[in-house]
């Protein structure tokens, strides 16, 4: 082989390498499916390798199992059964978000839930208690008696207790997203049983997001298109303000039927039975924790004031179904993506 044919055969050896070095480190998009306890949980992110999985996983488990209050070692847990625990700064910033969202929706959201949601027992496909008992367990659902003092010291009233479950979904997505800005990803979609965060774009496009049929299984009403482009990837700030949360909370997701009624598992704290002015509330906001929060609090105040409730709410808007006579009509608030004429109802 002469010199001038190698020197060919080398350039052209160096130019695949240097085309496959570049096409391999193109950014792609990688889906991992796990549990947050026993929900479904899907983190979707674009990045130039396969993303740490274990250590994302790891996290998750970590975050779920400090906020289930059904586990006997969380601090959530010692606070149901003693009525006094001290919490970590993170429970804390939720308890006060909690709190905040009570306050404003006028207690139809409230975490002190706990004897009310215990009664009903939806964690284990749910039963219909006693008025007797309802009416008791009624009397021990206020928020206001909460108490947190300096040392991160929450105290309850005898018999009271603290029920996350409307909030704390949204709070573990903002912390997976948090931790995932930490391992340097800026791209991703993460979902937790209806709960999705995204952080600026799918590669190049916006996020197809289904909004579920609140009587059609694997149906949606519409398919709505999100995302935000970061205008600096290096910048953590600039990262979140790209994030966009969706969060529906329906009537569909645990629910029972008892001689042709439906009951469901959020709870109206004023009667002690289920919310039923709406069967299903999608709240767009800037948080995930503030959505998950929002959708439950409009929910329990149903369509007429739930659609009141969240036009207050800056930088949130929202999609409320509700049905009557077997019918389901939908109304939007502050500019909701989706054209209510067009809707699969
Ligand atoms: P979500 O699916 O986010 O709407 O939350 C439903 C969960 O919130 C229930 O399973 C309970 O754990 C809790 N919950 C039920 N009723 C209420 C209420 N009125 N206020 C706050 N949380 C509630
Ligand atoms: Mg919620």
């Amino acid at each position: 082989m002469n010199f001038k044919k190698t020197k060919r055969y080398l350039f052209i050896a160096v130019l695949f390498l240097s085309i496959f070095v570049i096409t391999s480190c193109k950014p792609r998009v990688y889906k991992k499916a796990g549990l947050l306890k026993s929900i479904p949980l899907h983190i979707i992110i674009v990045s130039r390798s396969e993303p740490k999985w274990d250590t994302i996983f790891k996290y998750v488990d970590s975050q779920t199992s400090l906020l289930d209050h059904r586990n006997i070692l969380s601090p959530l847990n010692k606070l149901n059964s003693t009525g006094r625990a001290v919490m970590p700064d993170e429970i804390i910033r939720i308890i006060r978000e909690a709190l905040k969202i009570a306050g404003e929706s006028g207690g139809a959201f409230d975490p002190t839930i706990f004897p009310l949601t215990k009664l009903w027992d939806f964690d284990h496909g749910g039963k219909l208690p006693e008025k007797k008992g309802i009416e008791r367990a009624k009397k021990l659902v206020n928020y206001k008696l909460l108490k947190i003092s300096d040392n991160n010291t929450v105290v309850l009233p005898k018999g009271m207790g603290l029920d996350l479950g409307g909030i704390a979904k949204g709070a573990i997505v903002d912390g997976i997203a948090d931790y995932l800005n930490k391992l340097g990803y800026s791209q991703f979609l993460i979902e937790a049983g209806g709960d999705i965060l995204m952080q600026g774009l799918k590669l190049n496009a916006k996020w197809k997001i289904g909004i579920k049929h609140p009587r059609k299984d694997n149906e949606y009403v519409t398919v709505v298109s999100l995302g935000r482009k970061d205008k600096d990837k290096n910048s953590a700030a600039e990262a979140r303000a790209s994030r966009i949360s969706i969060v529906t909370s329906g009537d569909y997701e645990r629910y029972f039927e008892k001689d042709g009624v439906r009951y469901n598992h959020i709870i109206n704290p004023a009667t002690g039975y289920p919310a039923h002015g709406a069967v299903s509330v999608t709240v767009i906001s800037d948080s995930c924790i503030r959505a998950d929060a929002l959708s439950t609090a409009a929910f329990v105040l149903g369509y007429k004031k739930g659609l009141e409730f969240l036009k207050k709410q800056a930088g949130t808007s929202g999609l409320i179904i509700r049905e009557e006579n077997g019918k389901l009509q939908a109304e939007e608030i502050n500019n909701f993506p989706a054209v209510l004429d067009e809707l699969d109802l």
